[in-house]
Formats: C-alpha cells, sequence, structure tokens
C-alpha cells in the first residue's frame, strides 16, 4: 500500500491512515486523526446548531426515520438481542430501580383508573370463579394454591355454585 502526505499535519502516513471517501471516490486530503480532530472541533462550534438542525430533521422526518428503525430493528434482531442482554447485566441495580419508579409514578398517576380495573377483575374473577377468586377465598395466592389438593378446590367452587344456586331462588 501506498503513502500519502496530510494536507493538515504535513505529515506522510500510509494509506490506511486515511478514510476513503465514496462520493470522490478517493482518500480525503486529512489524515483519519487530523479529520477526526476537524471533526470534533467542527461539533463543538456548532453544537446548537447541528442540535436544531437534528430537531428540525427528526420532524420533517418523523416517517421515515421510524421506518429506518424497524427496519434496522427487523434486521439485527440478535445483535439487539445481545446488545440488550449484556446492557442489562451491567446495569441491572439501575434498571430495577427505573422500573421500580416508573411503576411507582405510574400507579400515582392512575390511582382511579387501577381501583376501576382491580374492580372488573375482581367482579370477573368472581363470575368465573377462576384460580384468583379461589386462592382469595383461602387467603392465599394463585402460587400457593397449586399446592393444595385439586380435589379440594373443585369442592369449593361446587360449593359456591351452590350457595349461588341457592341464594337465586
Ligand atoms: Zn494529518
Amino acid at each position: 500500500m501506498g503513502t500519502k502526505i496530510c494536507t493538515k499535519c504535513g505529515k506522510k502516513k500510509e494509506l490506511s491512515e486515511f478514510s476513503f471517501c465514496c462520493n470522490r471516490n478517493n482518500f480525503r486530503s486529512k489524515c483519519k486523526q487530523c479529520y477526526q480532530e476537524y471533526n470534533e472541533r467542527y461539533r463543538q462550534k456548532n453544537k446548537e446548531k447541528i442540535k436544531e438542525k437534528n430537531k428540525i430533521y427528526t420532524f420533517e422526518n418523523k416517517r421515515k426515520i421510524k421506518e429506518q428503525k424497524k427496519r434496522y430493528r427487523q434486521k439485527n434482531k440478535e445483535k439487539i438481542k445481545k446488545q440488550s442482554k449484556k446492557y442489562y447485566i451491567k446495569n441491572k441495580e439501575k434498571i430495577k430501580e427505573q422500573n421500580k419508579e416508573q411503576k411507582k409514578r405510574y400507579r400515582q398517576k392512575n390511582k382511579e383508573k387501577i381501583k376501576k380495573q382491580k374492580k372488573i377483575r375482581h367482579q370477573k374473577d368472581k363470575e368465573n370463579l377462576t384460580s384468583a377468586y379461589i386462592a382469595n377465598i383461602f387467603h392465599t395466592s394463585i402460587k400457593n394454591l397449586k399446592q393444595y389438593p385439586p380435589e379440594l378446590i373443585e369442592l369449593k367452587r361446587i360449593q359456591l355454585k351452590v350457595a349461588r344456586v341457592i341464594k337465586n331462588k
């Protein structure tokens, strides 16, 4: 491989030290290091301008960006899965704390809604004599109910059904 002189630092460097620019079908005139420094300086100098530009672009291309993101996710499913797993392992405690906070905020914000949902769920459980309802009668959790003899649970269901029939007569 040949060498090239960087127009910025004036040093003679291997071609691999220069990025290839597809648009011009040639290597950049600045070496990678100088180009990076130049980019960084440009970013620092134009922070606000870039931010504003990005904002406008994002707003104007909402749908396009969404499509792009979707396509990227579909194409890189495995990679993303691995990355998020790695991220999760690294930030387990932080994520747990965040989730807890989020749940708490949601509960506080939607107190009435949650209350209503709970009531509806309970009503349905009662009607259908679900495991949740039976567990409640036995003052236990659904998980613990699984350790009860199935006959006992079935018997309780029949008992409740009979009581309802009698009550409705
Ligand atoms: Zn250079």
